[in-house]
């Protein structure tokens, strides 16, 4: 069988991220995150019923940082904060995944950061506008290395921090998630078909706030590498 070679006239990088312990990069493809999935950050942000459904919103795949990169400080906020999230990798698609089997989709788990600028994300949740200004722009997806759940485990409790500047400002546990992993996969498998590659951020635990530039921002959660990024100026 002969393979075709076709030509691109535009040919954008694939997205990448590596893998502990392979050679081999995990190519990303869509970038989910839960809105809301802890309590005491709920009760920071003064939003919503802690019972609610999990709600979902998107970034660009390119919006991803990798561990040890400087991010500049982005335009059109004064009010740029760190969300530390555990992330959940996607290796097998489906659809209707019932919890039960919602683990055998996850590949594997690593620390990420949802970047948001928060003043326009308030903006826009009081004018019912899309979040998209606040949430989806370029870089706002750090992201460390993916460890294989074959290695680590599935993750279900385990301390989630971050420092800036070695001050601790966020510090939760994975256990206090609303919806865990499995549960995350499969609501948002009915809502979207899942396909190899999708990264899924899960919700952030209290104690968001801002930062600016100079800042160096570690994010860990318990058995995963720590993932470290720099604050940078803002580019002109
Ligand atoms: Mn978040």
């Amino acid at each position: 069988m002969q393979i075709q070679q076709r030509k691109f006239i535009v040919a954008p990088e694939p997205v990448v991220l590596p893998v502990t312990g392979e050679d081999a990069v995990f190519a990303v493809r869509r970038l989910y995150c839960v809105g809301r999935n802890y309590v005491d950050h709920i009760r920071e942000m003064k939003e919503g019923d802690e019972r609610d459904p999990p709600f979902f919103f998107q970034k660009p795949a390119d919006a991803i940082v990798l561990d040890g990169e400087a991010v500049a400080y982005p335009a059109f906020t004064d009010d740029f904060q760190h969300e530390v999230e555990l992330v959940a990798a996607i290796g097998r698609g489906g659809r209707d995944i019932p919890v039960a089997q919602a683990l055998e989709h996850v590949f594997g788990y690593a620390v990420g950061i949802d970047l948001t600028r928060r003043d326009r994300q308030r903006e826009a949740r009081e004018a019912r506008l899309p979040w998209e200004v606040g949430k989806s722009f370029d870089r706002s997806a750090p992201c460390g290395p993916i460890h294989p759940a074959a290695a680590v485990g599935h993750i279900g409790a385990g301390t989630i921090a971050l420092s800036v500047n070695g001050v601790v400002r966020q510090t939760g546990d994975i256990g206090q998630m609303i919806w865990n992993v499995a549960e995350i996969v499969a609501n948002l498998s009915r809502h979207y078909a899942l396909a190899p590659g999708d990264l899924v951020f899960t919700g952030t635990p209290a104690g968001v706030g801002p930062v600016v530039p100079g800042d160096r921002l570690e994010a860990t959660v318990a058995g995963l590498a720590p993932l470290v990024i720099t604050i940078a100026e803002q580019e002109r």
